[in-house]
């Protein structure tokens, strides 16, 4: 418990840090890609590769920022009674576009009455956002996700996403929540990290079952009557 107690306050820490700079960042990272913008426009030659690169490294700036801004967002966490299922389901309809695109369905399966659980909805929304972009991410040759809502005991609902993806190899899944830890060209390494610190708070836990070749099932299990 005590080592869960530190490494929370690392991350408290950290994330403390990253909104500061994080928001430094910004408000120059806006003048350069108007004035990229505008010298792209009036370039004479046929510079569209170096534009393309530039533009593309840009954006992957902001996509770690806004991830690190998630992570440091206290003012935000508002706890209320929320039924999950309400909240995966505006989950996969944001999704679902980017899933069609990818030929990848996700069908949802809810097993029985699911209680309302006292919980951040944003943030868990922000959770399931992450851990199925994952799944559609690793599913290149498209196919079904499978998510599954069901009350595991009297204390504890279990939320599945089940994959049919690449899978991991059992050393790289310890390292799965570490801050940059990524396999992807155009990766943060940041989504998983956020994701273990939210199901951290809500005195829930993350199991990753997977196999390489096959696909991989990550289970957040959630408790019931919290505070
Ligand atoms: P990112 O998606 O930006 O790489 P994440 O923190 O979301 O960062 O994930 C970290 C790494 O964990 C990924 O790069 C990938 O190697 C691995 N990973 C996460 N989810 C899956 C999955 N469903 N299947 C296979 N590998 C995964
Ligand atoms: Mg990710």
């Amino acid at each position: 418990l005590e080592e869960q107690l530190r490494k929370s306050d690392t991350l408290n820490v950290v994330g403390e840090l990253a909104a500061g700079i994080a928001h430094e960042i910004r408000n120059p990272m806006t003048a350069l890609k108007g004035f990229i913008q505008l010298l792209e426009g009036s370039v004479q030659e046929d510079f569209s590769m170096y534009f393309n690169v530039i533009t593309s490294e840009l954006s992957r700036i902001e996509s770690i920022i806004t991830e690190f801004l998630i992570l440091a967002r206290p003012q935000a966490i508002k706890y209320l009674q929320k039924n999950i299922c309400t909240i995966m389901k505006e989950t996969i309809d944001l999704l679902n576009a980017q899933a069609i695109l990818e030929n990848v369905q996700i069908k949802l399966s809810i097993e029985g009455d699911i209680p309302s659980i006292y919980c951040e909805p944003n943030q868990l929304k922000q959770v399931f956002i992450n851990v199925l972009k994952n799944a559609i991410e690793v599913m290149q040759n498209g196919g079904q996700i499978d998510v599954c809502i069901k009350q595991r005991d009297e204390k504890h609902l279990v939320v599945s996403i089940k994959d049919r993806g690449t899978g991991i190899s059992e050393d790289k899944i310890k390292r799965l929540g570490q801050p940059f830890y990524t396999t992807k060209e155009r990766g943060t390494g940041l989504g998983l990290m956020v994701s273990y610190k939210i199901i951290e708070e809500h005195r829930g836990n993350v199991q990753v079952e997977s196999e390489e070749g096959k696909g991989t099932t990550f289970h957040m299990t959630l408790p019931i009557n919290q505070k």
